[in-house]
């Protein structure tokens, strides 16, 4: 049985159900698969032929392995449905041109990328209550940028056993970020704002997780804290399912030989995307290079170049919202792999992080980390110029995530000349950024003083694409939380909510 440790240390070794249940661990570290399960070469060719549901079955199974099949189909079918998903392949891989494929991840109910893990997890959460024979009620916490906290609730509304609470940056999200949010129906939901960016909100979260007397309290009352954010492992095994998905696809269409490398990029905010691609890799997956894209809040291109992680700078506030952070949480689960599970060296950088707000992992870890990463980022000018200029040569629209990494790819290229075949992971419809995409498309004058909501219109007809359901006619649907709290407040908002 693959058991789980936590990257702070501990020796715990608990089932992929119990890692799952509990979120993050009680020293504040993330859980980690103690061994890498390998894919063979003939593995990958079988996956060729099979459907989405059928790859995702064969990669689940290798890590929550105490799940049984029949546990891990349904949870499978549950999620990647037509009822749920748009288009029927689930993950379609869409050419742009003979080297570029985009990887689109945003035919879910929330139109972005989170979809892909959040669909499944309430289902994971379900069987291992059962299975671990816990007796309390689950209590989701998220913290978000804006496309998880949507997620989490379309995953975990209504779901028997379990409530959710949602905190987002009160000015950190979109208009139809936030509509999404506060029109949520369900009988276990509550949604709050936050007087505070999304660092803030993220902190906030993962103080109230390792809350000691919170967590007695909470015991007290039959309640148990779990995550439906990154730090979460469940989210991070359904993300490598589209990796080996889009490479399976790639060999399908003609476009690689079974063996061949593939490049992919991906627009990085908690590095848990990305994080799938390197397991991916690891497990046996044929990748060059991971390329990090980011925003102006280019923390993870300077670390990855230099080495130095260094949060002190000003937080910007960007057209791709969701990777407005300087915090990636999920960087903690690479330095542990990259270190071969040295908990020691990775407690003392975390704690750093927090007390200093740096850290420097030297030379040595640095060029390891080169064998699997380049890194980049896009100005703001630069990601709507991106979006303008796909659609005159491609007439295909980006949304302002997926934009950042085709510029970042075109930066790779230039700098490196590499031109191995590359996928662009992009992590969301560009209806929902449609506020930015409209503003590089027709430019400021024809969209000012338009709402968000008279854009769909706009972009719709102009494109000729539907708008997605999950968006339409959002405007009209009745608020249904309008709490906003301070950051230091967060804690007295979840106990008086369950208390
Ligand atoms: C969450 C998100 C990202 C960043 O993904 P991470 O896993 O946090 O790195 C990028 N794009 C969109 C649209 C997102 O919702």
């Amino acid at each position: 049985m693959v058991l789980y440790e936590s990257t702070r240390g501990g020796n715990e070794g608990i089932s992929s159900a119990e890692a799952i249940k509990r979120g993050i661990s009680p020293n504040g570290g993330l859980y980690v698969p103690q061994k890498i399960k390998e894919i063979t070469q003939k593995d990958i060719l079988d996956m060729v032929n099979m459907s989405y549901q059928q790859r995702a079955v064969f990669i689940l199974k290798q890590y929550l392995d105490d799940y049984t099949d029949d546990e891990l189909v349904n949870c499978v079918n549950s999620a990647y449905n037509t009822n749920k998903f748009s288009n029927t392949d689930i993950a379609p891989l869409t050419p742009v041109n003979e080297n570029l494929c985009l990887l689109e991840l945003w035919h879910g109910p929330t139109c972005a990328f989170k979809d892909m893990a959040l669909q499944i997890l309430p289902h994971f959460l379900v069987k291992a209550v059962e299975k671990t024979g816990e007796k309390s009620e689950i209590v989701i916490l998220v913290a978000t940028s804006g496309d998880t906290g949507k997620a989490a609730l379309e995953g975990f509304a209504d779901v028997k056993g379990t409530r959710i609470m949602v905190f987002y940056p009160e000015n950190g999200v979109s208009e139809v970020q936030k509509y999404q949010m506060i029109t949520q129906t369900g009988n276990n939901v509550n949604v709050f704002g936050v007087k505070g960016n999304f660092d803030d909100t993220q902190t906030g979260v993962k103080r109230i997780f390792t809350d000691e007397q919170l967590i007695s309290e909470m015991a007290k009352r039959n309640f148990k804290f779990s995550s439906a954010n990154s730090i979460n492992w469940g989210r991070l095994v359904p993300q490598i399912i589209y990796y080996f998905s889009a490479y399976a696809d790639l060999i399908r269409i003609n476009r690689i030989k079974p063996g061949d490398k593939v490049n992919f990029v991906v627009p990085t905010g908690n590095f848990g995307n990305i994080l799938a691609g390197f397991y991916a890799k690891r497990m046996g997956l044929p990748v060059n290079k991971l390329v990090c894209a980011s925003n102006d809040n280019n923390v993870l291109t300077d670390f990855i170049r230099t080495g130095n992680y260094d949060r002190r700078r000003k937080f910007i506030r960007t057209v791709s919202p969701s990777m407005d952070i300087l915090i990636s949480s999920n960087l903690e689960r690479l330095l542990y792999e990259l270190t071969d599970h040295d908990s020691k060296n990775v407690s003392d950088w975390m704690n750093q992080l927090n007390e200093v707000g740096y850290y420097e992992i030297g030379q040595n870890l640095l060029d390891c980390l080169h064998k699997s990463f380049w890194a980049g980022w896009s100005n703001q000018d630069e990601t709507l110029k991106t979006i303008e200029c796909v659609y005159k040569d491609y007439n295909y629209v980006l949304d302002t995530h997926t934009a950042v990494a085709v510029d970042v790819y075109d930066k790779y290229v230039i700098t490196t000349g590499d031109l191995t075949p590359s996928i662009i992971v992009s992590t969301a419809s560009p209806f929902k950024f449609n506020g930015s995409v409209c503003k590089a498309l027709f430019g400021e004058e024809r969209i000012e003083s338009k709402s968000e909501f008279e854009l769909l219109e706009i972009l719709s007809k102009e494109s000729n694409m539907p708008i997605p359901a999950g968006l339409k006619d959002l405007d009209k649907k009745s608020i249904l939380h309008n709490t906003v709290c301070e950051k230091y407040d967060m804690k007295t908002v979840v106990t008086q909510n369950l208390f």
